[in-house]
């Protein structure tokens, strides 16, 4: 039997966010058996607080936001992937404004500072999902599917394809234990095709957005400050939302994931229809 775990210490991280390019602060401390994941406004009067579950997801455009009692939170991702993967079930996120500080475009940095705070078992039966009958959505060029298999982990297969980006199509299979999620999956860093960026400006966003904290796709080749970490770190970056967003049905995730050209809408679609399937069993 697995036991649930909280934080030992807390997590702290300051930076500029991504869309309204601010700085901010966050916070991620430890949380009593059977909370769950909450992220809390401390900005706002009253300090509301929204469960991190799909059901409160309300945008997922650019990244996935969640809304509930008044508070409103944007690009969780990241932050969700980093507690899936540490086995992190309670623990409340305090935020000083709407959007996450982007830090360098991948979830090294919040996955290293929950390590540094440390875990602690609790004493309760750490809540799990496994499917039991494959579950498939799909939607404009995405399919996805999670299905039951014979181990007991989370198994991740993704692919995906990029006009203009140099290599291309990239895909990759993963078994998401924490070992591989910090070496293969947490240094992904978020990309944007340059297509995009110019709408994105003109909407107001990205305009924390730089070479710091993101790769950008433009005629054949990919820009970034740093040079890519891997041929295929497009790839590993969407898995990474995967193990984010995945986790939004409120429960740790096992079972095999086959995701082909997978983005937010997709991953949450998917997360709300493992949660059905959970109420029914
Ligand atoms: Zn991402």
């Amino acid at each position: 039997m697995e036991k649930q775990q909280t934080l030992r210490g807390r997590a702290v991280y300051s930076g500029i966010t991504l869309h309204t390019g601010v700085r901010a602060t966050l916070r991620i401390n430890p949380a009593p058996e059977n909370t769950g994941i909450w992220f809390r406004r401390v900005d706002v009067a009253g300090a509301p607080s929204v469960r991190a579950v799909a059901s409160n997801v309300v945008d997922v455009r650019r990244g996935t936001t969640i809304s509930g009692n008044g508070a409103t939170v944007a690009t969780v991702e990241h932050i969700m992937a980093s507690l899936h993967a540490c086995g992190v079930d309670n623990a409340v996120v305090d935020m000083d404004g709407p959007e996450p500080p982007i830090l360098d475009g991948s979830a090294r940095e919040f996955f290293a500072g929950i390590m540094d705070a440390g875990l602690d078992e609790q004493p309760a039966e750490a809540a799990v999902f496994r499917p039991s009958a494959p579950i498939h959505v799909n939607g404009g060029h995405t399919q996805m599917i999670i299905s039951p298999q014979p181990e007991d982990s989370l198994r991740v297969f993704c692919t995906t394809s990029f006009a203009g980006c140099p290599f291309d199509p990239q895909f990759l299979e993963v078994e998401i234990t924490r070992e591989n999620f910090e070496k293969e999956i947490a240094p992904a860093r978020t990309f944007v095709a340059f297509s995009d960026l110019r709408q994105l400006l003109a909407m107001g966003l990205v305009r924390g957005g730089s070479l710091d904290n993101a790769a950008i796709l433009h005629g054949g080749a990919i820009f970034s400050k740093e040079k890519l970490l891997w041929q295929n770190e497009i790839v590993r970056h969407k898995i990474l939302d995967i193990v984010g967003d995945l986790f939004l049905c409120g429960k740790r995730v096992r079972g095999c994931v086959v995701a082909v050209k997978p983005g937010h809408p997709r991953n949450v679609e998917l997360a709300m229809a493992m949660m059905a399937q959970d109420a029914k069993s």
